[in-house]
């Protein structure tokens, strides 16, 4: 995005069928299952992203924040994860 934005003639090669690496996410039948991340901890890296691209990040994806983040459980104890 930053080198296309900045007049870099990008072109994108992926080995597998879709792009996204360990973003991806397969479907199988009607179920979808993520590969990687289900949550994106540093936000304002992708925003940064965005903006010195002229764009906004809120443009093209929806993410819902979540609090807590996550739980971890670990045998009799649970431990909710905050933001930070
Ligand atoms: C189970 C799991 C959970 C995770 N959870 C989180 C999370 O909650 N929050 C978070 O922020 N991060 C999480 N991560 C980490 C995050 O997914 C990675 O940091 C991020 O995807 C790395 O991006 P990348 O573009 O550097 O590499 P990748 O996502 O690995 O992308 C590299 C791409 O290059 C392609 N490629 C490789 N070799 C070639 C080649 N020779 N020719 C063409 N294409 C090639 C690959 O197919 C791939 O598409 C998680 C990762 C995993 C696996």
């Amino acid at each position: 995005m930053i080198l296309a934005h900045k007049g870099f003639d990008v072109e994108i090669f992926e080995r597998m069928d879709s792009v996204g690496g360990r973003n991806r996410m397969i479907q199988v039948g009607d179920y979808k299952f993520d590969l990687g991340p289900t949550f994106f901890m540093m936000k304002f890296l992708i925003e940064d992203i965005f903006k010195s691209t002229g764009e906004k990040l809120e443009d093209f994806v929806e993410l819902k924040e979540i609090e807590p983040m996550y739980h971890l459980h670990l045998r009799d104890k649970e431990i909710p994860i905050k933001k930070i």
